[in-house]
């Protein structure tokens, strides 16, 4: 590569439970070297940003050592001292069961992030859970319960051993300089507020980052943490590596991964578009196998991401980027040049699109339509397969990706004639205990859909909304009403009893 940049990719992992899904993330465009570029005032940046070191991520990192992973042979070039000094303080530990466990699992299916994402999740004596949430995925990532709970266990009793405890402190002192240096460059550029300003969303929530001692690509992640409140916690893995590159290195990573709270909601309101062009992911995929993981809604994820990136650091830090970088998009990234193309149409129409959400349909038409032949291989990832009405709320399955998914599909409905999504955001607001809201959206539904046999799902799934929301409301009187009054009922009819 000539360019004094690279795509880094992230493994950003996955949970049905709290919003945050299994992609792949490119975590950023890294550009080394380049300065320049005036500097807006932060704003409240430095508290939006919170940096550190990460206990689970340096108790996985001996764990590698002393097994002598591949995943820490970069480390051991860069910080050649970080390894021999593990391999010699923890030469007693060589053979405790959790150092056992960690090596005994599969590290190709049961990867860095996941084991990461594992103990977040797990209740350490000594550290605060991340989330108390179901763990199934990630134990049958592991390969089953019962190696699931050999490692966690023997985990727990590892992270109180007085050694790892000694090596953890030593740590933060010794990275104490460089997590400041990263601080002030968080405190010092408003980079979340512009990406709020660009996309004309509210960030609302924390962005986490932990410096990782794992330096190869595929070792770092992004978990995408949805709170009950529809706010965000995107907690995010980097190599110290890549941090120290340059203050647009970090502003690119930041925004990238920002773009996946703010906009990740809105691509999965779009999954029926999204999976019309389904068929384009084997040759994306094939461009770029890690950038897509396999899904082709993550890949049209990270492209969008990555062009929002790409234009606020074109806007902010350097306006040739694009010209440097064509060589690489139709080398790397065929889309990213028409999105970003079309993200400037945004920029210049801001007074019709107050948000990038009146816009993101624009951009999927970037995406020319193309149907998946029979590739059983390469399908699109499970959730979001052709979803509409009542079953388009699957992929916002907490309370909070719901009130995320509900705030965003407030402004997109303005204007909308579209049927279905109103039943979407009359099914979201029954799950968000919004009866009175969801009977609104639902007679909408009704109101806008033909009164055809072809509508007839539509029309039912309007109904069973608004008897849903009536039932919700207590309502039954009326909830039944509104059955008997429709003229072609036979799938109220049908589905009624389960619906009341
Ligand atoms: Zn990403």
């Amino acid at each position: 590569m000539t360019l004094p940049l690279f795509f880094l990719t992230l493994f950003e992992v996955a949970d049905p439970d709290i919003g945050s899904r299994p992609r792949r993330l490119n975590c950023g465009l890294i550009l080394a070297l380049i300065f320049g570029g005036p500097w807006a005032l932060a704003a409240d940046n430095a508290a939006r940003i919170e940096i550190d070191l990460d206990p689970r991520l340096e108790m996985l990192f001996v764990f590698r050592v002393l097994n002598d992973s591949p995943a820490t042979s970069a480390a051991k070039e860069r910080d050649p001292e970080l390894v021999r000094g593990i391999q010699e303080r923890f030469k007693h530990l060589r053979t405790h069961p959790a150092v056992v466990a960690d090596g005994e699992l599969d590290i190709v299916r049961f990867t860095t992030p996941m084991r990461f994402e594992a103990l977040w999740r797990h209740a350490f004596s000594i550290w605060e859970a991340g989330t108390s949430s179901t763990t199934s995925r990630l134990a049958y990532m592991a390969g089953g319960s019962d190696k699931w709970r050999a490692w966690t266990t023997a985990a727990a009793v590892f992270a109180q051993e007085p050694t790892f405890l000694k090596h953890l402190e030593e740590r933060r002192k010794q990275n104490a300089p460089y997590l400041d240096a990263l601080r002030r460059m968080a405190a010092k550029n408003d980079e979340i507020g512009r990406i709020e300003r660009y996309t004309g969303l509210a960030y609302r929530g924390k962005h986490v980052i932990k410096a990782s001692p794992f330096e190869l690509s595929d070792d770092a992640f992004g978990l995408v943490v949805r709170k009950d409140d529809g706010s965000v916690e995107l907690i995010n893995g980097i190599s110290p590596a890549r941090l120290d590159l340059s203050e647009i290195a970090f502003a690119t990573s930041l925004w990238h991964e920002d773009a996946h709270g703010l906009l990740d909601t809105l691509t999965d309101l779009h999954v029926d578009r999204i999976n019309e062009s389904a068929g384009l992911l084997r040759e994306a995929a094939a461009e770029s196998p890690v950038f897509c993981g396999g899904s082709w809604v993550n890949c049209v994820r990270e492209n969008i991401n990555d062009a929002v990136a790409l234009r606020l650091v074109a806007l902010n830090y350097e306006p040739d980027l694009m010209a440097e970088l064509s060589g690489w998009i139709s080398q790397k990234g065929k889309f990213l040049g028409p999105l970003t193309a079309k993200l400037k149409e945004y920029e210049g129409a801001r007074g019709k699109h107050k948000s990038l959400v009146s816009f993101y349909p624009s951009l999927l038409s970037v995406f020319p339509k193309s149907p998946v032949q029979q590739r059983p291989a390469l399908a699109p990832a499970g959730r979001g397969a052709n979803l509409t009405g009542m079953l388009s709320v699957a992929p916002f399955n907490t309370h909070g990706s719901r009130k995320n998914a509900a705030e965003l599909l407030d402004l997109l409905l303005p204007g909308s004639r579209d049927p279905a999504r109103y039943v979407q955001s009359a099914a979201l607001r029954i799950h968000l205990g919004e009866p009175e809201r969801a009977a609104k959206d639902a007679s909408i539904a009704l109101d806008l859909s033909p009164d055809d046999v072809g509508a007839l799902l539509l029309r039912a799934e309007s109904l069973i909304a608004m008897g849903l929301a009536d039932r919700a409301a207590r309502d039954l009187e009326s909830a039944k009403k509104l059955c008997e009054a429709e003229k072609s009922p036979p799938a109220c009819r049908m589905r009624w009893p389960t619906a009341l």
